[in-house]
């Protein structure tokens, strides 16, 4: 087909998906894909969930859309609601947006603006890690730690700092014990703010469990405790950004719960539409969202379609589906089942070095040699060829190419359903193993 779509990869032909159903997605000529990562871990509930289905001709029947600056909606308030009800700490307040890289920028710009209205102007700075991903629009672009990404770009970018992740596979050192390494990495974070000097900084961005530049890497335990140590010692603001990692994917609906510590500010998006509507939040603190109340009382930013009563009603009804069909329990158990077939599948593969993560948020890091830890050349494309194979034998898997101190890494990420089977977890692993094993 000659496509005017501008795609992405220019010269990529791909085939047309016309329906999903479950884990499954069909293309035109009716061939069937195990939807194993959920695009980019978004189809959290599986497609064409009926509940899902229903809330949503309901909502359009009675009214699509009606801009935020005349109107609130009873979706976007019930959904509110329930976040506040549900998340960690003091997160009672929700800006509606249409995704994650939205969600970031205005996690980004109410950070500054709290700093503003307190009368600490002089607070410009970010601080974030090497291995992260946080967007693609320009401010999250600066956050983010993946330099392939964001090389383009560069002169355009606000200056933002970045210090290690918490990354052991690659980083503990032979003598640490895991909890020492956590310790050492997160101070790393008072080492830089003692450079830039404590008070020019207005926030600590990172990602609970990394996703897409490092695979599903969970951080040792007490290292977000010591985070949020050094953030409050400092005065500066924690974000987590949850975009991927949130609702529910690692088998509690906020991933920091399991951290136990609370934020400031949390990003959310990909399985709060769960694929059904394009909608991200930004959840802001008591403390934050009074500066801004009690001060100019406006939050200097804004878009079209934020709060959107369509968007909104999907994602009420997804978060319903998850606790009405108490989903999460399952995301832990597929999740450990998952993880013990892929470590009994490549027990012996040298290419396969690692695998991590938590619930169904799972991540293979590919290696030249188990060994060595070597990672392979990014000319390689191991990535997209691994996709590509994958898609042949219908299965949807989400390869990228992150980076480790500069050059690329490759990594595997698998975020299925809530709902995955048993029999689908075998089909999933059996389908990854022979792809990766027809690659390298
Ligand atoms: N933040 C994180 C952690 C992400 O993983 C992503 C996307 O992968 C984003 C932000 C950007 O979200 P979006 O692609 O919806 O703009």
């Amino acid at each position: 087909m000659n496509s005017r779509v501008f795609h992405r990869h220019c010269h990529s032909t791909l085939p047309v998906a016309v329906r999903g159903e479950g884990a499954y997605l069909f293309d035109q000529n009716g061939k069937a894909y195990l939807d194993a990562s959920g695009g980019a871990a978004v189809s959290c509930l599986g497609h064409n969930h009926a509940g899902v289905r229903a809330a949503l001709h309901h909502q359009i029947d009675s009214l699509a859309y009606a801009h935020s600056a005349f109107f609130t909606t009873e979706s976007a308030e019930l959904l509110a609601d329930k976040l506040a009800e549900h998340a960690p700490g003091d997160l009672n307040h929700t800006y509606f947006l249409s995704g994650g890289s939205e969600a970031v920028e205005a996690a980004l710009k109410l950070a500054r603006q709290y700093f503003l209205e307190i009368g600490q102007p002089q607070r410009t700075r970010f601080i974030s890690r090497r291995q992260s991903y946080h967007g693609n629009t320009l401010g999250a672009l600066a956050v983010g730690g993946n330099i392939w990404r964001r090389a383009p770009f560069d002169p355009l970018l606000i200056p933002a700092e970045h210090i290690a992740p918490c990354y052991s596979y690659r980083d503990k050192r032979a003598h640490e014990t895991p909890f020492e390494y956590g310790q050492r990495v997160a101070n790393e974070l008072e080492e830089r703010l003692l450079v830039v000097g404590p008070d020019t900084v207005i926030a600590f961005i990172a990602e609970p469990v990394v996703g897409a530049t490092a695979g599903a890497l969970t951080a040792e335990e007490g290292y977000f405790s010591r985070i949020r140590e050094i953030c409050n010692q400092y005065g500066v603001l924690l974000i987590l950004d949850e975009v991927m990692c949130g609702m529910g994917r690692t088998g509690t609906l906020f991933a920091h719960e399991q951290e136990g510590i609370h934020a400031d500010i949390v990003t959310i998006a990909k399985g709060l539409g769960a694929g059904y509507q394009p909608i991200g939040a930004m959840l802001a603190s008591d403390r934050v969202y009074d500066a801004v109340s009690n001060g100019s009382g406006f939050f200097q930013h804004g878009h079209t379609y934020m709060g959107h009563a369509t968007a909104t009603a999907g994602a009420l009804a997804v978060l319903n589906a998850i606790q009405n069909e108490n989903l999460l329990p399952n995301v832990v158990h597929k999740g450990n089942l998952l993880m013990d077939r892929l470590h009994q599948r490549f027990a012996e593969n040298v290419h396969v070095g690692d695998i991590r993560g938590r619930g169904l948020f799972i991540g293979l890091e590919l290696v030249k040699d188990k060994e060595t830890k070597q990672p392979f050349d990014p000319v390689t494309q191991l990535h997209a060829r691994i996709k590509n194979r994958a898609m042949e034998l219908g299965l949807i898997c989400y390869p990228m190419s992150g980076t480790i101190d500069g050059t690329h890494g490759h990594h595997i990420l698998l975020a299925p359903p809530f709902i995955i089977s048993t029999e689908q977890v075998d089909e999933l692993v059996d389908k990854l193993g022979n792809s990766i094993e027809s690659v390298i």
